[in-house]
């Protein structure tokens, strides 16, 4: 289990000093239609590859073992700023929490 508390006093790439910032966890944000997971995928869907092309790691079949880990996707909020930004580094685990 990692745990992130909610307020921290991290770097800000705008104000370019340490603030106090608020993280949360961005989910369920629409994919866009010229990324090349989505071109891929569809590529396989027009031409045809093998069974029906399963991106989704957790339906992957045939001997490989499903992750059960993931990267979660942070964002991090300047409240001197209020701008926004996402680390390069993300933070890979099964269970993820955010304390307040
Ligand atoms: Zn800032």
């Amino acid at each position: 289990m990692v745990k992130v508390p909610k307020e921290q006093r991290r770097y800000c790439p705008n104000c370019d000093g340490h603030t106090d910032q608020s993280v949360k966890e961005v989910t369920n944000r629409a994919t866009g239609q010229m990324k090349k997971k989505h071109r891929k995928r569809q590529r396989k869907i027009d031409h045809g590859y093998g069974s029906f092309p399963f991106e989704d790691p957790s339906n992957r079949s045939r001997g490989g073992s499903n992750p059960t880990s993931s990267n979660k996707d942070l964002q991090f909020n300047c409240t001197e700023c209020g701008k926004s930004w996402k680390p390069n580094n993300s933070i890979r685990a099964a269970k993820f929490e955010i304390e307040r």
